[in-house]
């Protein structure tokens, strides 16, 4: 029996797209092989490639003078690609440091360009008011939704410069307006797939500029020239990814999934608000509905409630060493059924404690 895995990332998938996998995974639409044993470029796999971009250009309503990237090396390697495609050395650019992701985007870009720090929060998002902005700065960059805290933008900020927005663990999670931004990356293992690829969506104004020392396969132009297939792509993690596009268009798109994903969130949230035994930090204008963090008011049963909730199959719950406590991350593939089991072991745990000795 397959388990709740409240897992940040790689975490789960859609079972119907495991179970499509799994029946295919030998002889892929009758060619007598696999989809991973067959060439690239083959025409079989072409469709594959083609299909999955067109799939996620209509579930998140790209519009067209927006390319769409399949990048290797994960969100991570877009940390200096964003530099590298936007920026001379001597530029300045804008960040908003909300978190541990925004840390480590800025910690690289740092090695290539000036980068001005305009807010620092970590349980919040300071009010644009008082963001310190370079009037000469390239870009503005935010993390959409800080995944060990749980601290997510309810919509984008306004600027006129591209705002360029590290979505990793809230793309496809809810309906977003594409052009308010210059570029939207994110690695595929949270709301995308398994892990192997990252999406870059860029306004196409945008490519074209990189340095001339930029290796090739971080040039947004390179992906761009050859349909994303400079080399070899990882075409297993591409062919899984259309699959789970092809399941959030027929879940009823990101509309119907935000509206889950919004309930799933609130449950949790509103059981933690009411709950003498656990807390969460972060301010309830920008609660994640992705990564709902909590912490238990006694964190010396942590280790007690990690025991519990694996052996009522409620996988992964222990937040990051960075932030503590427990933290459920509930992305697409999560089912109600899981989080109202969570909802239900929480409340069940209160129930046999009538000492508040433990959670
Ligand atoms: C997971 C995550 C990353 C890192 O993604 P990789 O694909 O492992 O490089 C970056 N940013 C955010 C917000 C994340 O959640």
């Amino acid at each position: 029996m397959r388990a709740f895995n409240f897992s940040a990332g790689p975490a789960m998938l859609p079972e119907a797209v495991m179970r499509k996998a799994q029946a295919e995974f030998l002889n892929w639409n009758n060619t007598g092989m696999s989809v991973m044993e067959m060439s690239h470029r083959s025409k079989e796999f072409m469709e594959v490639a083609h299909h999955m971009e067109a799939t996620l250009r209509e579930i998140m309503g790209i519009p067209s003078n927006y390319k769409v990237l399949f990048v290797h090396g994960g969100a991570s390697l877009q940390f200096a690609g964003v530099p590298m495609n936007l920026t001379e050395a001597d530029d300045v650019v804008d960040y908003v440091n909300t978190g541990v992701w925004s840390q480590k985007a800025i910690k690289e870009a740092s090695r290539y360009v000036n980068v001005n720090e305009v807010a620092k929060a970590e349980n919040s998002i300071p009010a644009p008011e008082t963001w310190r902005l370079s009037p000469e700065a390239k870009y503005l960059h935010i993390c959409q939704n800080e995944t060990i805290t749980g601290v997510e933008y309810q919509s984008a900020p306004i600027s006129d410069k591209p705002i360029i927005s590290d979505f990793s663990s809230t793309v496809l999670s809810r309906p977003i307006n594409v052009s308010d931004y210059g570029v939207i990356y994110a690695g595929a293992q949270k709301n995308i797939g398994p892990a192997g690829l990252a999406i870059v969506v860029v306004r196409e104004d945008l490519i074209g500029q990189a340095r001339s020392d930029t290796p090739n396969l971080m040039n947004w132009q390179t992906y761009n020239d050859n349909e994303s297939m400079f080399n070899t792509p990882a075409t297993f993690s591409w062919y899984l990814a259309g699959l789970v596009f092809d399941w959030i268009k027929e879940q009823g798109g990101v509309d119907a999934i935000g509206e889950v994903n919004q309930r799933k969130s609130k449950k949790l949230y509103d059981l933690i608000d009411a709950s003498d035994f656990f807390y969460n930090e972060v301010d309830p204008s920008v609660r994640s509905w992705m990564n709902v963090t909590f912490k238990l008011k006694n964190a010396d049963l942590d280790a007690a409630f990690l025991e519990e909730s694996k052996a009522a199959g409620l996988l992964s719950l222990k937040g990051h060493k960075a932030y503590g406590g427990m933290r459920a991350s509930i992305y697409n593939a999560m089912p109600e059924e899981g989080v109202d089991a969570l909802v239900q072991f929480m409340k069940t745990l209160k129930r046999n404690t009538p000492d508040n000795s433990r959670p």
